[in-house]
């Protein structure tokens, strides 16, 4: 065996950063063993906690930025490992150090200047509502639309948000949006390596919240959802993703989607399914379609991500290496015509898998909310 350097400092840094579970592991691998980059390129996490334990150089490499923070390994670890924690821990180790990739550097800079992580201007952001007769949110009323920074700046996902609205308003739903005050939820900085930007955004979004005496909020993107339900200090707001609530609309009759001819698949989304526990809501949705609807092998808590987590969507990756055309063959396999998803993110890696497989016109890539509007 080589020699190699203990450096019990490098592990006190990480412990001191949050990675406390550093200590529980007992390097068993099952987390290597689901990671679902085993069926591509490769990554580690057992090797990335070891490094960390003992402080050895390396864990500043290529995987670290690799993880998605899909949860695939922490639902399996025997000794509920915060795994995603601890390499959240060391990223922002070297994101303090300024040793970190060009092209999250880049999202981190805009969500500090701007607030949103796609070079978005902050004035910009209330643009994708425009020609919609969309009141602004005031006390008293029951429901804030939360719009995340992909569907309110990205040409693609807004039709997400714009087809949310069409339906709330086809149902008579009592809903504004803030979107001249509020900035992102903070996801990518969480997750990339960067607390302090993550908890002034955070404080941003607390204060409007709590200046307009929210107390619903409706959250297109899983990723909002998670983070509002588990990293705000908000008692007493009740947080919904859109799914949640189009599923109880059409349980009690009030929405009422006519119908549409074809084949649907439906792809999990990592942050409302694995994070959240929301399975049910969104296939509620899909069967209220009538379309013929044929799960993929991995759905649920074993569902593929899409690699569009943890800042994998400003990762630059290369063809044959990208969860999302794992995913899109699986999809295919089905048969089905439609991937329906319910997150902007996966939206956009989906799109990205089957463009870059030449898959686009074997498989369409839809989202619920986009579906259930066209059904109207
Ligand atoms: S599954 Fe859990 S205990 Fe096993 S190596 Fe991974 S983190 Fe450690
Ligand atoms: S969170 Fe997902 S990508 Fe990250 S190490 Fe675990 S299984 Fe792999």
């Amino acid at each position: 065996m080589s020699d190699v350097t203990l450096n019990p400092e490098v592990t006190e840094m990480i412990l001191d950063a949050g990675g406390e579970d550093l200590r529980m592991c007992y390097q068993c691998g099952t987390c290597t063993g689901s990671c679902p980059w085993n069926m591509l390129s490769g990554l580690n996490p057992r090797g990335v906690i070891r490094k960390g334990q003992f402080g050895l150089e390396g864990f500043e490499g290529e995987e670290l930025w690799k993880c998605v923070t899909c949860n695939t390994c922490m639902v399996r670890c025997p000794r509920q490992v915060d795994i995603t924690g601890i390499m959240r821990s060391m990223r922002s180790i070297l994101v303090e150090m300024d040793q970190y990739p060009k092209s999250l550097r880049t999202a981190l800079n805009s969500l500090d200047q701007e607030g949103n992580p796609w070079l978005g201007l902050k004035s910009e952001r209330p643009a994708w509502i425009q020609g919609m007769d969309v009141k602004t949110y005031t006390e008293g009323t029951e429901y804030l639309l939360f719009s995340c920074c992909t569907t309110a700046y990205d040409p693609r996902t807004q039709k997400i948000a714009r087809d949310l609205v069409k339906i709330f308003q086809s149902v008579g739903l009592d809903f504004g949006i803030l979107d001249h005050e509020t900035t992102c939820c903070g996801d990518p900085a969480h997750n990339i390596g960067n607390p302090e930007l993550f908890e002034n955004l955070k404080d941003e979004n607390e204060g409007v919240f709590s200046q307009y005496g929210v107390k619903k909020i409706i959250t297109i993107s899983p990723h909002c959802y998670k983070t509002f339900s588990d990293l705000y200090d908000m008692e007493g707001v009740e947080i919904l993703h859109y799914t949640q609530v189009l599923a109880d609309l059409i349980e009690s009759g009030v929405l009422k989607p006519k119908g549409l001819d074809g084949t649907i698949t439906y792809h999990d989304p990592c942050y409302l399914g694995r994070h959240s526990g929301e399975y049910e809501a969104p296939r509620k949705v899909v069967e209220s379609l009538g379309m013929q609807f044929t799960e993929m092998e991995r759905n649920r808590d074993r569902a593929l991500c899409c690699g569009g987590g943890g800042g994998g969507a400003w990762r630059e990756t290369k063809t044959g290496d990208r969860l999302a055309e794992l995913r899109i063959e699986e999809a295919v396999g089905t048969g089905a015509k439609v991937v329906a998803t319910a997150c902007p993110f996966c939206m956009l890696m989906l799109e990205d898998g089957a463009k870059s497989l030449n898959k686009d016109e074997d498989i369409q890539i839809r989202d619920l909310a986009e579906l259930v509007a066209s059904s109207l």
